[in-house]
């Protein structure tokens, strides 16, 4: 089975995991500090918070920003449950917007189109949720500038983004966003096993990021007040959660930091391979993007022949996925206008298909991922 993702692993990798083991300290020791600093270095940000998961990232960063029940959190229809569920678990509602028909990223145009229109309803949303989908960086510039002028919050969804390039920084220096949130689970670009990481450039969101992931505990003397009582006291200043990353996780991941690089060239030239392995054949090809993580490489079908070629390619021990059914077609997060309001979305769905694309494919596995398709399309 050629799978759609994997992670790559080495022996220094599981020297990493296993040096942990020998130690007392299983969670909250130094290699939690290790990893966020190998993050924080590499995107060129002075924070980087380690979580549990980026679930547990996006919902704490909105949570940290003041997402309350009244309010709404935009986000694109073409990602994973996670980036609307972040604001669901405030209370706050979600509205999607629809993608860019090119990028497959949220499209600016309807954004600044829909703000117009709430703006002028007073239905502002106070967070905006960019998704950088497949690993490709949406235009943050812009959507800054609109978030100036329409007073809203940024939230990046950099599951798919670790190792991009966005307008000339990381991914993840968070210089046109409050916080950037990264995953660490298996498929993606470099894995902790299930892990996320926070990264921002305000002091202040970073310290309440630190609260809320460990149970809105304080050892901070300046912050004890009445719970000072003696040297072993701590505070609890808000309800937070048990986000935290184990020590395990983080060395593992403070491991892959080190060869980010070397994954990304790997999938950037898969990418190029794949571009020239099905020019001419009946599909529409990504977007060439040399600033993308290349998390995902997602063709489009017809979409009468979508299926069938799921079906061959699956036969064939190809693990074909498609990414993603747009989120207002769930039960839970059903929205009956959403769909008429996304053309480009449902467009896009109706065809996607992702094909196998991680840093251990190899060059004869990738061929026979292409024969499979050019047999599945005849
Ligand atoms: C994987 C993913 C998440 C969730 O990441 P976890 O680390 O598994 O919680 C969020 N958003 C997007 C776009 C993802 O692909």
């Amino acid at each position: 089975m050629i799978r759609y993702a994997q992670p790559l692993l080495d022996d220094s990798d599981i020297a990493a995991v296993a040096a942990v083991l020998r130690t007392p300290d299983l969670t909250q020791g130094e290699a939690i500090g290790r990893f966020e600093r190998s993050v924080a270095d590499y995107c060129g940000v002075p924070h980087a918070i380690a979580v549990g998961s980026a679930t547990a990232g996006l919902h704490l960063a909105c949570l940290a920003l003041g997402l309350q029940p009244g309010q709404r959190l935009w986000t694109t229809p073409i990602t994973f449950v996670a980036t609307a569920n972040a604001a669901r678990h405030c209370g706050a509602g979600v509205d999607f917007i629809d993608i860019d028909r090119h990028t497959r990223n949220l499209s600016v145009d309807a954004l600044a189109a829909r703000l117009e229109v709430a703006a002028r309803e007073d239905r502002l949303p106070a967070i905006v949720a960019p998704v950088h989908f497949a690993g490709a960086p949406c235009a943050m510039a812009a959507i800054a500038a609109l978030a100036q002028r329409y007073r809203f919050r940024i939230v990046e969804d950099a599951a798919h983004a670790l190792g991009a390039r966005s307008e000339g920084a990381p991914v993840g220096a968070a210089r046109h966003a409050d916080c950037c949130v990264f995953s660490f689970h298996a498929v993606k670009i470099a894995t902790t096993g299930e892990g996320g990481v926070v990264t921002t450039r305000d002091d202040a969101l970073a310290a309440r990021l630190r609260l809320l992931r460990s149970h809105g505990i304080s050892r901070d003397p300046a912050l004890l007040g009445e719970a000072h009582d003696g040297p072993w006291s701590y505070a609890q200043l808000a309800l937070g959660f048990n986000s935290r990353m184990t020590e395990l996780q983080a060395a593992l991941g403070a491991s892959q930091m080190r060869r980010v690089d070397a994954f990304v060239a790997r999938r950037r030239a898969l990418a190029a391979r794949y571009d020239a392995l099905l020019a001419g054949l009946p599909l529409r090809r990504p977007p060439a993007n040399g600033d993308s993580a290349w998390h995902l490489y997602v063709i489009e079908l017809a979409a009468d022949a979508r299926l069938a070629v799921y079906e061959r390619m699956h036969a064939h021990g190809i693990g074909v996925n498609v990414h993603y059914m747009p989120l207002y077609r769930h039960p839970y997060h059903r929205d009956a206008g959403a769909a008429a309001a996304c053309p480009a979305a449902e467009t896009y769905y109706a065809g996607a298909l992702s094909l196998p694309l991680h840093a251990a494919l190899s060059d004869a596995e990738q061929d026979a991922v292409v024969a499979a398709l050019r047999a599945a399309l005849a």
